[in-house]
């Protein structure tokens, strides 16, 4: 039997205190007025502008109809290029608009977009660049502005792992033409479901309004077709409630990864993640990279630890190429450090109040495994 928590899952959805929850979600019951832009909804919307430090955005109910979205009111079309080593969301996204997603290899180094590989996959057909911050690491900004500004295209990045993430000092969302956050339950900062888009351009604003509420612009006016796509009010609540909360969460997790770090630099065969100058992280997710030197496999490791009550993820596997959906239409012959990864990348656990007794059961778990083929091999 194990000492510390009986399992222990990637991540624990964060709930703030009851009361405090409760207290929030009060005058709900005063008003009767549940979703549709309600008045928890519009706080929960001034607080986030605040904390982002950002001029503009729009509320949804989850990320990936942001996401959606996002295409729409872009008016993108044709190909868009993006990446494998994401969430199926990231491509459903672009499909279901009709658009052919074009795949980009990714760095070894953080595992987004090889920003060097771009240029030679755009076609007359590209209208877009959609980039993964994964992991909340930030992509290269700079250099794909530079190349969506020489060739006239947009650019979305796909957030869902970044919220809190600052570059230089500014929200990673202030980049590209619009930016989307997940607030889903397992995500860093939850609004139980939601979502949100991040943007400059005020003359975007309309259409972010009208495709989340089928395109109704007044008691007798339907503008344009649209999606109901509206955050409801308990989720805005909760929103307000994790925002709170959000900064000792990270600076928790922060401490949880410092002592992974600490616990596992030494073990041969283990990449860790790279943790740059310049960037506050949000240590949404602590992905290691098993290495043909560590003699275990990714899989091995996901399922001995598995075993022993500990649930690791493969994020992201299969790579979007792979998906049974997609599998017919994509060349993927170029795809080989997003292929290596994939098959080789695993998330430990992480959250708040995961305890340093169960970190370091963790890594003495990884460690020992690694002694016994070590000595198997001798
Ligand atoms: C979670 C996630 C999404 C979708 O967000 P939801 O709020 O769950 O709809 C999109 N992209 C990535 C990379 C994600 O991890």
């Amino acid at each position: 039997m194990k000492e510390y928590e009986q399992n222990i899952f990637v991540t624990k959805s964060k709930l703030p205190d009851f009361k405090r929850y409760c207290n929030e979600i009060k005058s709900i019951w005063n008003n009767h007025w549940l979703t549709n832009h309600g008045e928890l909804h519009q706080k929960f919307q001034d607080l986030l502008l605040d904390y982002l430090d950002i001029p503009l955005i729009e509320l949804y109910v989850n990320g990936h109809m942001a996401l959606d979205i996002s295409i729409k009111a872009l008016g993108l079309e044709g190909e868009v290029i993006t990446t494998p080593f994401t969430f199926a969301s990231t491509i459903h996204a672009l499909t279901m608009n009709n658009i052919k997603p074009v795949f980009c290899d990714i760095k070894l180094k953080d595992y987004t977009i090889d920003e060097h590989l771009i240029e030679s996959l755009i076609t007359s057909q590209t209208s877009a660049i959609l980039a993964v911050h994964v992991y909340g690491f930030p992509c290269e900004v700079e250099k794909i502005e530079r190349i969506a500004r020489k060739y006239n295209l947009k650019v979305i990045y796909d957030a869902a792992h970044a919220f809190g993430v600052k570059l230089n000092r500014k929200s990673l969302t202030s980049y590209g033409d619009i930016s989307m956050l997940s607030f889903h339950a397992t995500k860093v900062f939850n609004s139980i479901e939601g979502g949100a888009l991040v943007y400059e351009d005020v003359n975007l604003k309309e259409k972010l309004y009208l495709l989340r509420n089928f395109g109704i612009s007044g008691p007798e006016n339907i503008e344009i077709p649209g999606y109901n796509a509206k955050m409801n009010e308990f989720s805005a609540a909760m929103g307000i409630c994790n925002l709170e909360l959000i900064d000792e969460e990270i600076k928790s997790r922060k401490k949880i990864v410092d002592l992974y770090v600490q616990e596992l630099n030494n073990l041969k065969g283990i990449k860790l993640p790279v943790y740059s100058d310049g960037v506050d992280y949000n240590y949404s997710y602590f992905p290691i990279l098993i290495e043909d030197s560590f003699l275990l496999t990714r899989d091995d490791l996901h399922i001995a630890l598995e075993k022993e009550g500990i649930y690791t993820r493969k994020y992201f596997f299969p790579l979007a190429t792979d998906y049974h959906c997609y599998k017919k239409t994509d060349d993927n012959t170029a795809l080989k450090n997003s292929r290596y990864v994939s098959e080789r990348i695993l998330t430990l656990p992480l959250y708040g109040d995961l305890s340093r007794e169960s970190v370091l059961e963790i890594c003495n778990l990884i460690k020992k495994m690694k002694r016994k083929i070590n000595d198997e091999r001798k």
